[in-house]
């Protein structure tokens, strides 16, 4: 049994999460997006140790404690192929609004759809959900989808920044999520989780 803890950090609130396997004390982080002492102060507390850091796209409120844990723990940083090259390519008034804000390195890993690998006993599986932005990546664990800025509860991310697109994002939701079983419970970005039954019903972005 995994451990799922949510961090909110940042201004914009970023659901950063961090999964761990008591057995091992291994862990990974999803969307470390700032307030880095907050998500240090929680590790060390636990006494786990973060061997991979994934970002669900390359957004600065996603990605901007990436780098002090990355030096800290030594974490291997792993993004959706299409958002690689914008890592160090951010909005100026999205990165002015986070505390701290460091570029993150370049990526050890580049994720492509389906990619599977295992953190400690945590088995991800990578779902490529273009729209958000070009390498918007979902991750499935388990019975749990964590869905960063592609589905939140009863809602869609924005579209109208660079490289997003309408018609992607809402082909990525009904083709690739709406396609996890009905009690996947959804762990979006940003604000409360969700499932996918209840986002076939409820959400009145995707019809
Ligand atoms: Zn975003």
């Amino acid at each position: 049994m995994i451990n799922i803890q949510v961090l909110q950090v940042g201004p914009l609130s970023t659901n950063c999460y961090v999964l761990s396997d008591p057995e091992t004390n291994q862990c990974l982080i999803i969307d470390p997006g700032g307030d880095a002492e907050c998500i240090q102060d929680y590790l060390d507390t636990h006494g786990i140790n973060p061997q991979v850091i994934l970002a669900t796209h390359s957004h600065a409120d996603h990605t901007g404690a990436v780098k002090i844990l990355v030096e800290r723990y030594g974490s291997q940083f792993m993004i959706g192929l299409g958002d690689v090259g914008s890592v160090n390519r951010q909005m100026d008034w999205l990165v002015s609004m986070i505390d701290g804000f460091q570029d993150p390195p370049q990526p050890d890993k580049k994720l492509e759809h389906r990619d599977k690998f295992d953190v400690g006993g945590i088995s991800v599986e990578v779902l490529s959900t273009p729209g958000h932005t070009p390498g918007s990546s979902c991750f499935l664990v388990g019975d749990n989808v964590f869905t960063g800025d592609t589905l939140f509860r009863e809602s869609i991310g924005r579209f109208d920044f660079p490289g997003g697109s309408e018609a992607q994002e809402i082909e990525s939701i009904k083709n690739i999520l709406f396609a996890l079983d009905d009690e996947t419970v959804v762990f979006p970005g940003h604000g409360p989780s969700t499932s996918i039954g209840h986002e076939k019903l409820a959400n009145s972005f995707v019809r």
